[in-house]
């Protein structure tokens, strides 16, 4: 029997950070392993003081380019660095060093495979070269917040996809040929419950047939494939529902809640 949801499909576009397995961080030379106690990989630089000035991990651009190369994209040979200006806690350079207009790699594709045996083709938009920012633990203490710096400008990339994935099961067979290209280029752990991926997904939903797209939402820091899926099916569901009551999606940023299986707006953007 068909239901109301047949009507309507999804589109969606990924993207996927990938921690970079460098020795150092991406403009200075404090070192990147995970496991050093906290606040001792910290360095003027990476703290953002005054008067320091980045240099570019050589390594990071390397690594960068291999993931490039792997997802047939072209690469751009002047690239530039943007700062893009937060006000979070645990980034006390107030800025994060990212690319905005010119990242190293773009135009790129992947193909998956899907259950009947055919390909299909997923454009990638980009892949840039961003840092980190600090950790937030909550857990210590019921009235403080204590912040671990040593993940300040550990090297990230940023894979941006097309929106050309249409449900959970591609999303899942998209995730998984980048995770084996990075793990194959030795540039990642491939490792998304502790941290080395994080996903985050935008979603949003159309009539069959419609060549327009529908507002989208984007829901953020997925940390396991399972959570990848069911994210995606709970707000597919939701925005469809939204719909069918005479209501508008509205775009906004959502965390998905694994015990419940339910995605919330967290901010509007
Ligand atoms: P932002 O800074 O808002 O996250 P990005 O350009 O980094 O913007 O990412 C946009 C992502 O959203 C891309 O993966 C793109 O494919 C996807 N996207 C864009 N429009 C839609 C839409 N209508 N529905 C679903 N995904 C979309
Ligand atoms: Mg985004
Ligand atoms: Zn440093």
């Amino acid at each position: 029997m068909s239901t109301v949801y047949d009507k309507y499909e999804s589109v969606i576009g990924l993207e996927v950070h990938a921690q970079m397995k460098t020795n150092t961080k991406a403009f200075c030379r404090c070192s990147t392993n995970f496991h050093s106690s906290p606040n001792s990989n910290v360095c003027p630089v990476c703290l953002g003081y005054p008067g320091t000035l980045p240099v570019l991990n050589e390594e990071l651009v390397d690594y960068t380019i291999r993931m490039g190369l792997a997802t047939n994209c072209s690469i751009r040979e002047v690239s530039i660095f943007s700062r893009k200006n937060y006000f979070y806690p645990d980034l006390t350079k107030g800025y994060q060093i990212t690319q905005f207009d010119t990242p190293i790699c773009y135009d790129g594709s992947l193909d998956i495979q899907l259950k009947d045996g055919s390909k299909k083709r997923i454009g990638i938009t980009r892949i840039h070269m961003e840092e980190d920012a600090g950790k937030s633990l909550h857990d210590f203490s019921d009235n403080d917040t204590l912040i671990d710096f040593n993940r300040c400008g550990v090297p990230l990339i940023e894979i941006v996809s097309e929106p050309d994935i249409r449900s959970s099961e591609e999303a899942y067979l998209y995730l998984s040929k980048i995770r084996q290209r990075l793990v194959y280029l030795g540039i990642n752990d491939g490792n998304l419950e502790e941290g080395s991926m994080r996903c985050d997904a935008n979603i949003s939903v159309r009539l069959k047939g419609s060549d327009e797209f529908g507002t989208r939402t984007e829901v953020k820091n997925l940390n396991s494939f399972k959570n990848v899926s069911d994210a995606i099916e709970a707000e597919i569901k939701r925005q469809i529902d939204i719909i069918e009551e005479g209501e508008s999606v509205i775009y906004q940023t959502m965390t998905f809640n694994a015990k419940d299986k339910k995605t919330t707006a967290t901010r509007s953007k």
